[in-house]
């Protein structure tokens, strides 16, 4: 077992924050509900991966996140596990509005996103609905109408849908920016800053991104509070 000094150097994980926790160097470690270890099992995952190992602790403990990591490092388990302990922590009624809202910049990757949480979290009993444009709304809206725990979103099609009033915001008490970084790339800003305003301002804010440019560092100011930043690797500006 390495110490948390060396796991961290060895996977070039470098923090900032007060009193930052360390990682959790597996999975046993996590002390995660027996059901969603179960499911990590079978995917055949044999330990986190670096970003999810440094995230957990810090969501856990209902702290904003910056987590800078690339493509391919593991980053919507890194957001969907604490989301589903924040889940049961709070025992909202679905049929009020998502308690988890994630928006993620194109359809395809939201689906991807609805896929893990569908796959990771349905033995836990969670229930994920994903709304994005280029497709009908009627199907999303009675998605919404029959109540969803987490909600995954492209920032155009979520506005749209909250301009007709189908959904409301006010339950929503973990809010994850995912791909944050892609998501300006494609102007959505206003859209992200729109949705943001409907979103109770006691939350918990996660922002997961490839790359830390001076616009991603601006909107982190914006809307997280206090983060913590966990970096993976080299931080690409
Ligand atoms: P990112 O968002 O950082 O690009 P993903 O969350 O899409 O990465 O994960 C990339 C792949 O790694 C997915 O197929 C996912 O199921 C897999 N994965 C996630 N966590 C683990 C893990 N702990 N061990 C092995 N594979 C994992
Ligand atoms: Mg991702």
């Amino acid at each position: 077992v390495l110490s948390t000094d060396a796991y961290c150097h060895r996977h070039e994980i470098t923090v900032t924050g007060d009193n930052v926790p360390p990682p959790f160097t597996s999975f046993e470690a996590t002390g995660l509900p027996s059901e969603i270890l179960r499911e990590v099992h079978n995917a055949g995952f044999s330990s986190p991966t670096p970003i999810q190992a440094q995230s957990w602790p810090v969501a856990l403990q209902s702290r904003d996140i910056v987590a800078i990591a690339k493509t391919g490092s593991g980053k919507t388990l890194g957001y969907l596990i604490p989301g589903f302990i924040h889940l049961k922590r709070c025992h909202n009624n679905s049929q009020s509005g998502p308690t988890v809202l994630v928006l993620s910049p194109t359809r395809e990757l939201a689906t991807q996103i609805q896929d893990e949480a569908v796959k990771f979290g349905k033995s836990s009993r969670i229930s994920c609905v994903c709304l994005y444009g280029g497709a009908p709304k009627g199907p999303q809206l009675r998605d919404i109408d029959r109540g969803a725990d987490i909600v995954v979103a492209t920032p155009g099609r979520l506005n749209d849908i909250l301009e007709m009033r189908r959904i409301s915001l006010h339950q929503v008490s973990y809010l994850v920016l995912d791909e944050a970084d892609r998501m300006l790339d494609m102007g959505f800003e206003p859209q992200i800053r729109k949705i943001v305003n409907e979103v109770p301002a006691r939350r918990q804010t996660l922002m997961y991104t490839a790359t830390w440019p001076k616009e991603v560092r601006k909107i982190a100011a914006d809307l997280l509070i206090n983060p913590v930043q966990v970096n993976i690797g080299n931080v690409d500006e």
